[in-house]
């Protein structure tokens, strides 16, 4: 569903991503985790276009979206095709970043409008079940301020969804949130995982990592220390740096 080749990524002076080889196929859970500053949301913003890379090639549902080499474009993919690619994706922040002047419904239904040109009336059904699944179909009606912190993350993985992503992406979709709402989003990232969503996670929860993930993968400065899973990862790190690491966490 996603193969990353070589991927290098430098903001100036600065590189960021050196080299990262990664495949996730259709189901997996991929987890993420690193110390902070190590390229995790870079690599995620990478693999969904929201950043350019410096070099490397970038395949999402077997399709070539970048493919770059010493800065030079090599697929020049024409932005309405690139801006189609990325609708195959669904991205929740660790902000929620929902539309404060829309209804709960209506952040749901907007970018299905907007974007894929879909009429109001054929997305609410699909729109209410999505809430349904979230357990917030009360708040329908709502604007966002008027949720907490765990119903506004809840209603942002279902805006995602609403766009009928192939893949959901997540960047520490829990970390802005009060300790006592971080289960019930993580609950429905759970259910999202058993219904078959393939997933990208960036996350400090561990517990989740190791009951939820299919994969752990550890980042430290920019590229891929070491992977494998849960049980490898968290039971029997083979890196020192992974080890360092989690010692400092757990
Ligand atoms: P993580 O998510 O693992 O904490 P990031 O991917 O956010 O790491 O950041 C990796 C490095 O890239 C950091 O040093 C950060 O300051 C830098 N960085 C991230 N985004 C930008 C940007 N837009 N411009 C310049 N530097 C950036
Ligand atoms: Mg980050």
């Amino acid at each position: 569903m996603i193969k990353l080749e070589n991927v290098y990524k430098s903001f100036g002076d600065l590189l960021v991503l050196k080299g990262i080889n990664l495949e996730v196929a259709e189901g997996e859970v991929v987890c993420i985790i690193g110390p902070s500053g190590s390229g995790k949301s870079t690599m995620l913003r990478c693999m969904n276009q929201l950043e350019t890379i410096t070099s490397g090639k970038i395949l999402i549902d077997g399709n070539l979206v970048s493919h770059i080499d010493e800065g030079k474009d090599l697929l020049n993919l024409p932005e309405k095709e690139a801006s189609k690619l990325r609708t195959s994706l669904g991205m929740v922040f660790q902000r929620f970043n929902l539309f404060p002047h829309l209804t709960v419904l209506e952040n749901l239904t907007i970018a299905p409008e907007l974007v894929k040109g879909e009429k109001k009336e054929n997305i609410t059904g699909k729109a209410m079940s999505l809430l349904k699944s979230v357990g917030l179909l009360d708040k329908k009606d709502e604007f966002p301020s008027k949720l907490s912190g765990g119903q506004q993350q809840r209603v942002a993985i279902a805006r995602a969804l609403a766009m009928n992503p192939s893949i959901m992406l997540f960047d520490e979709p829990t970390s802005a949130l009060d300790p006592e709402l971080v289960g019930e989003v993580l609950e429905v990232m759970k259910k999202l995982a058993e219904e078959g969503m393939t997933m990208v996670v960036v996350t400090h929860e561990m517990g989740f990592a190791r009951e939820v993930g299919t994969r752990v993968i550890f980042m430290d400065e920019g590229q891929i220390v070491e992977e494998g899973t849960p049980e490898e990862i968290f039971d029997a790190p083979k890196m020192e740096r992974t080890n360092v690491f989690l010692n400092k966490i757990l």
